[in-house]
């Protein structure tokens, strides 16, 4: 920045791009980028960490629900949580969470159990229900209900 416009700017704090840090010389005084480039970058990149962030929630909770259905399908109902993130299971990640009486019943996708301070209990799989609204697939709904 040559001395003259350092001139204009000195007494105020000098206004930065939020891309790339050059002083915004010039525009409305809640300008955030020194250009449009800077600006596409920015949100480009804040997309990208959106989907970042997304995809490693996923990975944890597909981890979690790979232990919870194994630990189903050798007949496990109850679990202490040591022993649990000893798999690896991390508890920070569930896709519901309902006070069920006096227990915390926390879920993983169709995947749901109670959880005290120490251990895992009533590990089981929910039937998720669909609602559907058209009148043939109710029928249809009812029909494989009947048969079974
Ligand atoms: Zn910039």
């Amino acid at each position: 920045m040559d001395k003259e416009i350092r001139k204009m700017y000195e007494g105020e704090a000098l206004k930065r791009c939020l891309e790339c840090g050059d002083v915004i010389l010039y525009g409305r005084p809640d300008k955030k980028f020194c250009s449009q480039h800077c600006r596409n970058e920015f949100n480009n990149r804040k997309r990208v960490d959106s989907r970042h962030i997304r995809e490693r929630i996923r990975r944890h909770l597909d981890k979690n629900y790979a232990i919870l259905d194994k630990l189903i399908r050798i007949g496990v109902d109850t679990l202490a949580l040591t022993e649990l993130s000893s798999l690896g299971y991390d508890p920070s990640y569930v896709t519901s969470y309902h006070k069920n009486g006096r227990w915390n019943e926390f879920g993983c996708y169709d995947i749901t159990f109670l959880k005290t301070p120490t251990r895992i209990f009533h590990l089981m799989r929910v039937e998720i229900i669909h609602h559907d609204f058209g009148d043939d697939t109710e029928e249809a709904g009812e029909a494989e209900i009947g048969e079974g």
